[in-house]
């Protein structure tokens, strides 16, 4: 029941056309100057915003119906200055008393939606919304053709207005919507999979493995000479801008064009809005001509039209040191394709940073210089890991559950890898110091897109890049004769920005030991995220990588069991230690649960954590390794140092592990295996080659065991 009093809390009072658009109290200081009032034409949210990754959304009532407009500015005034009912919060469990800034603008455009569709129908005020318009309107977005996640969504914004209009100083009466009263199952769409980040499908590993390759190669061992040509272009094009002319100026610059006339050479080129043009900033900052003399020279020399028909290079006189495969890259970085090689270096930074750490995208675009510090050694001389200290918006409110604007420092950090911590200092020398890594300002004023604005890049401007970036590196690709390193196209779309966390997981999951990313091992990184500090993945730990790992692996697991069972009965062998409790366990084991639930995370992560914590019950696939293992903590050898892990270390497994399981195909690769190495052998003089023959007749011992013990359906009692 409602009280009185708590009524009178949470009734607003009625706006006058001078009253501020957001309450005082929740300004962010950064864009107190754009608060508007309340007959404004547009309302922009940033005042509310803080997060530097966010785009800074306006209101703008120009979209709204004429005949609705005064109606929906008052439930709007009052969504961004009212707070619901902590009964209406409390039925209606996790939902939120007050919306973010970019929630509330969507749930803003919705009403805006609704307000169109009711006009087409006649109705001007929200007061002839009774339940029956309220049914209609339900059913049409039902068959609008969105996921069942966002249909929850849109009519999630509708039941805010309505208890929204209930808190204004002048309700308008619009009815509670019938799938608030009644539930919303009717108006569900069937089911297709749901929305969110985690039915984001997980990339290809054919386009995630080059994609990795190039970006790490890119931070590595291109970003020296990346920085020095940006550096040395800059120096070029503001000499070129600002030296004042001189006989000398015009004596180096006629001495450097003489010979390229006369000799009929390649002319120094740009491309300039799809036209190739004399590189003027170039040779101006080159020789120490000024703008005017340069264009004296253009002139006289006719060097529009000879750079269009003898384009030539603009090398930048800095040393390239970067390799390819133990030869230069480039013989030289062109004065032209500095900005964007820098534009390619923070793209790659970011992929780096995103795909290693499984931050999502605006809390990586939300690093500042300085979130990584090299870890100090403690009193025992113990050096840790480096850790990302960082800011996280998704879902951060406050103890009464409001949204917070800035975010909050994440309690875990970020476990840093050497690859991430690479593109982190990468960063930092692009960015002043204390600065956002992904600066709008230094990001893009560099490439001259857009005049200097606050913040940080945004993920849908990051999504570009990255898909630029692409194109750039299977360029590369083909110039330097590197046809398996091209990015193939993922069969489920764009690369965007959001996969990255999913495709961590995955991979994680499912390539122990690291066939993806060839230089990381992925061993590695599950061992930083089992740290103290980050959690164990088979944790409670919320927010990290850690819930999105375990549902990977959860499924992965899930796979594996079912994968056995089919092979075992269509007459496969199987052998092992554990070979019949994993049958049984195959069999017999529950499905997965959480694979069914499409949209309620939290009880998906719940699942896979319950899931994988039955001990000896759990069958993970370790393809380095050629066998299955059926985790049980107390025989399990990978874990000699006696700490009780909930999952096995597949990258460091031991032979004679009473966990193991093999199938045929496993015996067979077995086999496959000892004869490559035993072909390498035969070209690697000893000791090592009788290293590698010794290790092929281990491999083979595998196989043989497996032969003489296995056991298949035909010869098990039913
Ligand atoms: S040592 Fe045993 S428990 Fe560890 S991965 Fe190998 S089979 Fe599994």
């Amino acid at each position: 029941m409602t009280t009185a009093v708590e009524l009178d809390r949470y009734r607003m009072p009625l706006p006058g056309p001078g009253t501020p658009v957001i309450p005082e109290d929740r300004v962010v200081a950064l864009h107190a100057h754009l608060n508007t009032h309340y007959s404004a034409a547009k309302w922009p949210l940033a005042p509310l915003i803080d997060n530097p990754a966010t785009s800074l959304r306006v209101i703008e009532w120009s979209k709204c119906p004429v005949s609705l407009r005064e109606e929906m500015r008052l439930v709007t005034w009052t969504l961004l200055n009212g707070e619901l009912r902590p009964t209406f919060v409390k039925e209606r469990r996790s939902r939120r008393s007050r919306l973010g800034p970019d929630a509330t603008w969507q749930a803003v455009q919705e009403w805006f939606r609704m307000a169109g569709w009711l006009g087409e129908r006649g109705i001007r005020s929200l007061a002839e919304c009774d339940a029956a318009v309220l049914h209609d309107y339900g059913v049409k977005v039902r068959d609008s053709g969105v996921s069942r996640s966002r249909v929850v969504k849109l009519l999630g914004f509708v039941t805010r207005m309505w208890a929204f209009d209930q808190l204004s100083a002048r309700p308008t009466g619009i009815e509670r919507p019938p799938w608030d009263e009644t539930g919303i199952d009717d108006y569900l769409p069937s089911e297709k999979g749901g929305g969110g980040e985690n039915s984001r499908e997980p990339l290809a590993t054919q386009t995630m493995g080059p994609l990795l390759i190039w970006a790490m190669r890119t931070v590595d061992d291109f970003a020296d000479d990346i920085l020095a040509a940006w550096e040395e272009a800059r120096r070029l094009a503001e000499a070129a801008r600002t030296t004042a002319a001189t006989t000398a100026g015009r004596a180096a610059l006629h001495a450097y064009l003489v010979p390229i006339i006369e000799d009929g050479a390649p002319v120094p080129a740009s491309w300039n809005r799809g036209e190739l043009c004399f590189a003027r900033s170039y040779v101006g900052g080159l020789t120490g001509a000024s703008e005017r003399q340069v264009d004296t020279a253009i002139k006289r020399y006719g060097l529009t039209k000879a750079a269009g028909m003898r384009p030539g290079a603009c090398p930048l006189d800095r040393p390239v040191t970067g390799r390819i495969a133990g030869v230069p890259w480039r013989t030289a970085i062109d004065f032209s394709e500095a900005a964007s090689l820098m534009r390619n270096l923070g793209t790659a930074s970011f992929i780096v940073c995103a795909y290693l750490t499984g931050m999502r995208p605006e809390e990586v675009l939300g690093m500042r210089s300085g979130c990584c510090p090299d870890p100090q050694p403690d009193e025992d001389g113990n050096v840790g890991r480096h850790l990302i200290r960082s800011v996280h918006y998704k879902t951060v409110t406050d103890g009464e559950g409001n949204y917070l604007a800035g975010g909050t420092e994440r309690e875990v950090p970020w476990v840093a890898i050497t690859p991430v911590v690479n593109a982190i200092r990468v960063l930092e020398r692009m960015v002043p110091a204390g600065h956002l890594l992904f600066d709008h300002d230094a990001h893009d004023a560099l490439y001259g897109l857009r005049p200097s604005t606050r913040g940080a890049l945004r993920a849908q401007g990051m999504r570009q890049r990255i898909e630029d970036f692409a194109t750039w590196a299977n360029t590369e690709a083909e110039a330097q004769g590197l046809p398996a390193e091209v990015i193939p196209p993922d069969p489920h779309g764009n690369i965007g920005t959001a996969r990255f966390r999913r495709s961590l997981a995955w991979h994680i999951a499912r390539r122990p030991g690291g066939l993806v990313a060839l230089a990381i091992q992925y061993g590695h990184i599950r061992t930083a995220l089992n740290t103290d500090v980050s959690g164990g993945y088979g944790t409670r730990s919320r927010g990290g990588i850690h819930d999105v790992l375990a549902l990977e692996t959860a499924l992965a697991t899930a796979e594996t069991a079912a994968d056995l069972h089919e092979q075992f009965e269509t007459g496969g062998g199987i052998s092992g230690p554990s070979a019949r409790r994993a049958l049984v366990e195959a069999a017999t084991s529950r499905r997965f649960e959480g694979r069914e639930i499409k949209t309620d995370f939290a009880r998906k992560y719940a699942a896979a954590q319950r899931y994988l914590a039955r001990d000896g019950a759990v069958l993970y696939d370790n393809p380095n390794a050629l066998l299955l293992c059926l985790y049980k903590q107390d025989r399990a050898l990978c874990q000699r140092d006696g700490v009780g892990a909930e999952a096995p270390t597949l990258d460091r497994c031991v032979p004679g592990c009473g966990n193991t399981v093999r199938t045929d195909e496993h015996a067979a690769r077995l086999r496959e295996r000892a004869e490559h190495i035993d072909k390498q052998a035969a070209h690697t003089p000893q000791p090592i080659g009788d290293r590698l023959r010794a290790n092929a007749d281990k491999l083979r011992s595998f196989a043989d065991e497996h032969d003489e013990t296995r056991f298949t359906r035909q010869e098990t009692p039913a």
